[in-house]
């Protein structure tokens, strides 16, 4: 097997390197993957500019990178539901199996979750990686590589749409057009919405929003009050909303999310801004406006898999910029600053189209 390990390092703040790592030892129960794209998540850039998330410090080097896919090259030997060469997506946080949050299925809620890229866990942005073999999914083969990275920010709108009840006819209001809105637009399109708002601070965004589907758009802006926006939203969906997605977590958002939405709706809020929020809450329990918290997602990645492997999701359309492992530092700044209209950053650890079918 090759030497070559190139992984990407964060040692803290502005600290990212490229250096060699050696080939992971599998236990019994994993797989060892020749890793073939990462894709660039906001939490990563935030570990590297901010060097933590909340509770969550950076206070030794680890590898970054959780959106990814690769191919298996070896087996651990309890291994019954992969073979060597399986295409597969990573789906990157494995928790205990055993404690009350795993055994009732929702093991998002897990204490013990090792998470790829969450300190203190080492990420994926590597050649070579080793991961539990059930919490990999094998892709189809028309199914491509980045494709099955892109899983990942999807199993996030799978679930926040699951969470908010998004079906037949609902009306969805989503805050928020980075990557997580604009997949969770595709999620809750695909999940039967009538009708969907989304709103942003920038007009790119909601151009991209538009474009992939998004029946209208609002522009939030320091011009308009909350609510005149609250009013513009609802002008656009003649009941208001009943279910709406918060993307962004800030405090405004959080405010418009529950303003806007109906009586008797639901808010989802999926993005996480401040420890502390001032919202209108006698407001929504007034109305019966539920309010839910989202982390990450659960048993969702086959669900994400068979909207892309049916057609139903066009996640590709996400990925504006391709970057080989060794420009890490130019594809992180890229994403950082939106270089060039960046929504979906991917990192090729191998060169682009080697497993897959056909081009991505
Ligand atoms: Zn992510
Ligand atoms: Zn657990």
């Amino acid at each position: 097997m090759a030497k070559d390990n190139l992984t990407a390092v964060l040692y803290g703040v502005e600290d990212l390197r490229l250096e060699q790592r050696p080939i992971p030892e599998i236990s019994d129960n994993e797989v060892l993957l020749e890793m073939d794209c990462v894709g660039i998540c906001g939490s990563d850039v935030h570990y590297l500019v901010h060097g933590r998330i909340g509770d969550f410090v950076v206070n030794k080097p680890m590898i970054i990178g959780h959106e990814a896919a690769g191919v298996v090259v070896k087996c651990g030997k309890n291994v019954k539901n992969l073979v060597v060469g399986d295409r597969v997506a990573i789906e990157p946080g494995v928790p205990c199996r055993l404690c009350q949050f795993c055994k009732i299925g929702k093991y998002n809620l897990c204490p013990d979750m090792v998470f790829c890229a969450t300190p203190p866990y080492d990420g994926n942005l590597t050649k070579y990686y080793r991961h539990a073999a059930d919490f990999c999914f094998k892709l189809p083969p028309h199914v491509t590589m980045e494709e099955g990275a892109l899983l990942e920010p999807l199993s996030v709108g799978v679930h926040a749409c699951r969470r908010a009840d998004v079906g037949l006819g609902s009306e969805v209001l989503i805050l928020g057009a980075g990557p997580i809105g604009l997949v969770t637009l595709l999620v809750a399109q695909s999940m039967g919405a009538s009708n969907i708002v989304i709103t942003d601070l920038s007009q790119n965004r909601l151009d991209v929003a538009k474009s992939l589907g998004a029946m209208h758009t609002v522009l939030i802006s320091k011009d308009k009050t909350e609510e005149q926006t609250v009013k513009e939203i609802q002008g656009l969906m003649p009941n208001s909303p009943d279910k709406t997605i918060d993307c962004c977590g800030a405090e405004s958002t959080t405010r418009l999310a529950i303003l806007s939405t109906r009586s008797g709706g639901c808010v989802v809020i999926v993005g996480m801004g401040g420890n502390e929020s001032k919202l209108p809450l006698i407001n929504a329990c007034a109305r019966e406006v539920d309010i839910r918290g989202v982390f990450r997602y659960c048993n969702d990645y086959s669900t994400a898999l068979a909207l892309v492997a049916s057609g139903k999701v066009d996640a590709k359309r996400l990925v504006t910029h391709h970057f080989d492992i060794t420009e890490t530092a130019k594809a992180f700044e890229t994403s950082r600053y939106g270089h060039g209209g960046a929504i979906k950053v991917m990192i090729h650890c191998q060169p682009r189209d080697k497993n897959n079918n056909k081009p991505f």
